[in-house]
């Protein structure tokens, strides 16, 4: 039984770091002439709504992208303002894409895009949000699993799980592995919290030992509620594109000022 729901924590801290890199990745391979498949194994319902009772319940999106907005953390360049601003355009001053309608506005006409979602509900919604996506109704690691490698070739499977199964901290390793080794030019990206009780730290340290050159890039903040156990939240890319670097200055300069 699934509890999560990703309306409580659209556009929080965590949000803004995962989206961000992700958009700036999807611009960069994006902006070659190939096209590409994204794959994205916990979809959530793509589209979210900041005015309503679920992020007014937590206040999250407020700390998170409302402030980015209003402080001009990104530039009007950014890939992730471009996405906002045509997601308000079509649905409204409160519009949230999530990272399948980030996708979506992203990708062009020859691109493939797969997504996940077994909450029947979250599934629902993400077909209205996400029309042009294949979408699967199914575990997402089973899906990716495959599908990889994929056709086109090129592309970027986004593993964003709510760590609500306590066993994917052990499973996503193992997982990640078997994808790397299907799908060696596959950009494969996990987000993950930071935990206050370091739970996520035997998966982090099993990864770094099986990708040595991956990027791991890691923000921290002030927990969205006190005694929260949350307390940052990490991007894992194998693969990372080139010059990814330079965005993860940006948000590292970001989330220090915080
Ligand atoms: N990636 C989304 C974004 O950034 O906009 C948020 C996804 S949310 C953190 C995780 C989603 O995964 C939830 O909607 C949940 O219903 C779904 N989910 C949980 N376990 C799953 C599984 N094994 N396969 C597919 N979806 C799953």
């Amino acid at each position: 039984m699934l509890s999560y729901q990703h309306a409580y924590h659209a556009g929080n801290l965590a949000d803004f770091q995962k989206h961000a890199l992700l958009a700036w990745m999807l611009a960069y391979l994006t902006d070659k002439p190939k096209p590409m498949t994204y794959i994205e194994t916990h979809a959530g319902r793509g589209l979210y709504d900041l005015g309503g009772d679920e992020a007014r319940k937590t206040g999250e999106a407020e700390a998170g992208i409302s402030r980015a907005l209003t402080e001009g953390w990104l530039p009007e360049t950014h890939p992730l303002r471009q996405v906002l601003a045509s997601v308000r355009r079509e649905y409204g001053p409160d519009a949230y894409p999530g990272s399948p309608l980030i996708a979506e506005t992203l990708l062009r006409p020859d691109d493939v895009i797969h997504l996940a979602e077994l909450h029947p509900a979250e599934a629902d919604a993400l077909a209205d949000a996400a029309p042009f996506a294949h979408l699967h109704r199914e575990d997402g690691f089973a899906m990716a699993n495959a599908l990889c490698p994929p056709m086109p070739r090129r592309g970027l499977l986004l593993i964003d799980p709510s760590f609500e199964v306590k066993a994917d901290y052990d499973r996503i390793p193992r997982f990640i592995g078997q994808i790397a080794r299907k799908w060696n030019v596959g950009v494969i990206a996990l987000w993950y919290p930071l935990l206050a009780d370091a739970r996520h730290g035997p998966m982090l340290k099993a990864l770094q030992v099986a990708f040595p050159e991956a990027l791991r890039h890691e923000v921290q903040f002030p927990p969205a509620r006190p005694g929260h156990g949350m307390v940052g939240s990490g991007m894992f890319v194998v693969n990372p594109p080139f010059g990814i670097d330079e965005e993860t200055r940006r948000l590292d300069a970001i989330f220090a000022g915080l």
